[in-house]
């Protein structure tokens, strides 16, 4: 929208984010350098690609200035970059485009506290009104001869005109500081954290004073990914990293070698400790930077596969032809092949972590163990080790960790599956009668509370030869493990006959008519009563709601089973015998009712359940 010629209105979602930016106090306001020098080399890295993919563009040494003036109390950040025409401006400082930036504004809204985390999460341009309330951009395309101004107070409008009486090449920021913010008028301390965040820059970064001609480079521009590890400090590996990644965890694992055979290649990859706030965002990539011979070709490539979306890092390959397109590349055979060895080198480098570090990798799979397990339904060919790397609690012990390796070593004599449920949260699924039977025989009983546990459980998994099985599917076969744990609670000696059984559950199929699909019979169930479980369909009820949402398939109806050694169901089949019509409705009912509420659902009917209860009751007096 525009007010006038030059005056613009920034979008809602920036005037939010400028919002947050200007009333909260950070304690790490310094980021906004970070960002924009950041930004500066990104313009430099696309200068320097058109220039050597388009022969007729010759281009000077690029670089970065940084200016303080510690009299007018400003700091501008300059490149003789790709610059930007007036359209781009508009859409580049005007909206926002990141979908991280998108992500981060949705939750701020939701949840208060991420104001003090706000430095820690990339915010780009805008960060610069983090220490002012007058920031410049002078601009001019490479290829253009207009120059334009662009000039915010980060009061809602920008304004942009274009500027005649000055020549540039690529763009300046210019910031007018805060009171708050006079320290980054200072050389010393502009230095310092230019030292701390962008010394991996790829290009020279010059300081100087109060406009003084004589500036001096400040980093160190080296291509640190091409350097021999011997050569490489922790801190230089943890500041690339925080270049790359926007984040300021450090990196859990450093994956740095030299790719050598049918391609050359150096790969510098990170494992963050960190889960990033942005994970789950549909849009999310690995923050990965292709380069050939040190110049970057593009941040945007699919050579690592979304399961492993949290890595950041940089390849570098001679072998790759610069002046491939962006669309090209992907199906370049180089980068084809880099992507293959890429994936098998993270994983591989996963599983070593987890035979050697097992703190280290818990620490792991508590931030990226659901991205992982996407995996498993995506990467068919990696399937096998990324099995491997699951990590689970189980029914013996809600703080202890188990990989599936563990799950097998431990099996019971004659145990024929590997054992599962999936649940909310680990108490419910301890609660669910369906694993009395297995706690009985001192079978494992794996416990999943991610939400996608729905989805890869549900291929059809094995892992060394044993079925990963629903606790439903598994109660035939566990009746050849001998029971090792007495009953909390003797059952009388009585006994339904199977003929009996059978006509017992055909009658309360018919009782219970719509609001189940089975009554079975299931002898390993030992306290309780009745249980609900999955039916054959082998889909779980998370993975049901799902499907129910997104294809608009209907819920299967769940399926009863009845416990027959249990008192209550002996006594039901007495009243059964007995045909005590009104006795056996309300307990069927009753019955069915409180399955459901053992599995984590509600009663059928609310208001049936209550009249049902204080029928049950009144049968007291
Ligand atoms: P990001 O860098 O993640 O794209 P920013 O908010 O930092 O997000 O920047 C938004 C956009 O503004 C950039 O993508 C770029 O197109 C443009 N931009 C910012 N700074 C410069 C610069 N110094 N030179 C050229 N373009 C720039
Ligand atoms: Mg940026």
């Amino acid at each position: 929208m525009s007010k006038g010629d030059n005056n613009m209105e920034f979008t809602a979602e920036v005037n939010r984010l400028l919002q947050i930016l200007t009333h909260s106090i950070y304690s790490n306001k310094e980021v906004f350098l970070r960002e924009l020098i950041s930004n500066a080399s990104d313009a430099c890295d696309k200068l320097r690609y058109i220039s050597i993919s388009q022969s007729d563009v010759a281009i000077d040494d690029l670089k970065i200035k940084i200016t303080v003036d510690s009299n007018k109390k400003t700091i501008s950040i300059s490149d003789n970059g790709i610059g930007m025409t007036r359209d781009e401006m508009i859409e580049n400082l005007g909206t926002i485009a990141r979908s991280g930036t998108k992500t981060f504004i949705e939750n701020m809204s939701k949840d208060d506290d991420t104001t003090s985390q706000i430095g820690q999460f990339g915010i780009g341009f805008y960060s610069a009104f983090i220490v002012s309330k007058d920031v410049t951009v002078l601009s001019k395309k490479f290829d253009s001869d207009e120059v334009h101004l662009w000039r915010s107070d980060g009061t809602g409008t920008y304004s942009v005109q274009k500027i005649t009486d000055k020549n540039i090449s690529g763009t300046e920021i210019t910031i007018k500081l805060a009171k708050d913010a006079h320290e980054f008028a200072d050389k010393q301390s502009v230095q310092d954290i230019v030292k701390k965040y962008s010394d991996n820059i790829n290009f020279p970064i010059y300081l100087a004073e109060n406009s003084a001609i004589d500036d001096e480079q400040i980093n160190t521009a080296g291509a640190i990914w091409a350097k021999p590890k011997a050569e490489i400090t922790a801190e230089q590996y943890q500041e690339h990293y925080s270049l790359l990644s926007r984040n300021f965890d450090q990196p859990l694992s450093t994956i740095h070698y030299k790719a050598e055979g049918r391609f050359e290649y150096d790969v510098l990859l990170y494992v963050p400790t960190a889960r990033p706030f942005d994970l789950f965002d549909q849009q999310r990539k690995a923050k990965l930077k292709l380069y050939v011979k040190k110049v970057l070709i593009s941040d945007d490539t699919d050579i690592i596969p979304p399961y492993l979306r949290f890595i950041s890092g940089v390849i570098d390959s001679a072998d790759i032809p610069l002046t491939v397109s962006r669309e090209i590349l992907q199906e370049n055979q180089v980068v084809l092949s880099i992507k293959k060895a890429i994936k098998n080198r993270i994983i591989s480098t996963l599983n070593k972590l987890a035979k050697d570090d097992n703190e280290k990798f818990n620490t792991f799979w508590e931030a990226f163990g659901p991205v992982i397990k996407e995996g498993i339904y995506e990467d068919y060919e990696k399937k096998d080790d990324l099995l491997k790397l699951i990590r689970f609690r189980s029914s013996r012990a809600k703080d202890e960790y188990r990989s599936l390796e563990q799950y097998i070593d431990d099996m019971k004599p004659n145990q024929k599956s590997i054992y599962f449920i999936t649940a909310e949260d680990y108490q419910s699924a301890l609660a669910n009668p369906l694993l009395e039977g297995y706690v009985a025989r001192g079978v494992e009983i794996i416990i999943l509370t991610d939400p996608i546990d729905s989805f890869w459980t549900a291929t059809g998994i094995k892992f060394k030869d044993k079925d990963l099985k629903h606790v439903s599917h598994g109660t035939e076969e566990l009746t050849n493990v001998p029971v090792t744990q007495k009953p909390k609670k003797k059952n009388s000696k009585a006994k339904i006959t199977d003929s009996d059984l059978k006509k017992l559950a055909a009658e309360m199929i018919r009782i219970l008519g719509d609001h189940v699909s089975d009554v079975k019979i299931n002898s390993s169930l030992i306290d309780s009563p009745v249980c609900i479980s999955i039916g054959e369909s082998g889909y779980d009820k998370t993975m049901q709601k799902i499907l129910q949402e997104r294809q608009g398939m209907s819920l299967s109806k769940p399926v009863l089973e009845i416990n027959p050694n249990h008192d209550v169901v002996i006594k039901l089949n007495d009243m059964f015998k007995s045909k005590e019509t009104k006795n056996i409705n309300t307990t069927a009912h009753i019955l069915l009712d409180y399955a459901l509420i053992m599995d984590g659902e509600k009663p059928t009917n609310i208001e049936d359940f209550g009249k049902n209860m204080q029928v049950l009751i009144g049968k007291f007096n």
